[in-house]
C-alpha cells in the first residue's frame, strides 16, 4: 500500500500586503521528499498524525512536499505554481493507493481566492478518479464546492483554540486508510451554514460553537 503525503498550509489575510512567497514558506516549514519523514515524525500535528497511523499499518509512504507558513498575505501564483509542481512531481509514475494532505482551507492564491479547490482539483487530475485523497483542515477554512468535488474526504479541527491538529491527522489517515481497503466508500456532501461567528467568539469552550 503505497500512500502519498503532502502539506500545504497558509491562512491568508488579503488585506495584508506582506505576500507568502517561497522565502515566507522557507522561514517557517518547507520540506521535500525524504526531509518530511526526517523532520516530521513523532511531531503532534497533522503530518506527525499521519505517519504514525502510515507507520501502524505497514504503508510505504511516499513523501512530497510539506509547506507551512503563519498567517500571511495572498500567495503569489508563481509560489503557488512551484509548490503545485513539486508536489505533482513527487507522485510516484506508478499508482498510489491514496493521497493524504495537510491543507488550512483558506489560503488565497494571486488570481485564485480558492487556493486548497485549485491544489486538490490538480492531485485528483493526477492520480484518477478512483485513487482516494483526503485532507484535513482547519476549523477556519472556506470550504467550496471545488474543494468537496475534488476530495473524498476532509477532516476539520473540531477545537478553537486548535489543540487536535495530531488527533486531526490520525483521523483523516484513519478514514483514508479505510477507504483504500475497501471498507467503507465515502461519499462527500456540501452545505453551508447560514452563520457567522466573530473570531473572538469562536472558542470551543463556550458559548454557540461548544454547543
Ligand atoms: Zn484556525
Amino acid at each position: 500500500m503505497r500512500i502519498a503525503i503532502g502539506q500545504l498550509q497558509e491562512e491568508s489575510n488579503t488585506f495584508v500586503l506582506q505576500l507568502a512567497d517561497l522565502r515566507h514558506f522557507a522561514n517557517n516549514t518547507l520540506l521535500y521528499g525524504d526531509e518530511i519523514v526526517r523532520a516530521l515524525t513523532g511531531t503532534h500535528a497533522e503530518v506527525g498524525g499521519f505517519l504514525a497511523v502510515l507507520g501502524e499499518a505497514g504503508a510505504e509512504v511516499v513523501p512530497t512536499v510539506a509547506a507551512h507558513s503563519v498567517s500571511s498575505g495572498i500567495v503569489p501564483r508563481e509560489t503557488f505554481e512551484t509548490l503545485k509542481a513539486e508536489l505533482l512531481a513527487r507522485l510516484p509514475a506508478g499508482p498510489v493507493d491514496g493521497v493524504l494532505l495537510a491543507l488550512h482551507g483558506s489560503m488565497v492564491v494571486e488570481g485564485d481566492h480558492d487556493g486548497e479547490g485549485a491544489l486538490l482539483a490538480a492531485v485528483r487530475e493526477a492520480v484518477g478518479p478512483s485513487v482516494p485523497i483526503a485532507a484535513s483542515l482547519d476549523l477556519h477554512g472556506n470550504i467550496t464546492a471545488r474543494m468537496v468535488a475534488s476530495a473524498d474526504i476532509l477532516v476539520g479541527y473540531d477545537t478553537y483554540p486548535h489543540v487536535d491538529m495530531y488527533e486531526t491527522g490520525r483521523e483523516c489517515a484513519s478514514l483514508l486508510l479505510q477507504a483504500v481497503r475497501g471498507a467503507t466508500r465515502p461519499l462527500t456532501v456540501f452545505a453551508k451554514v447560514p452563520m457567522i461567528v466573530s473570531a473572538e467568539g469562536m472558542s470551543t469552550q463556550h458559548g454557540p460553537m461548544r454547543s
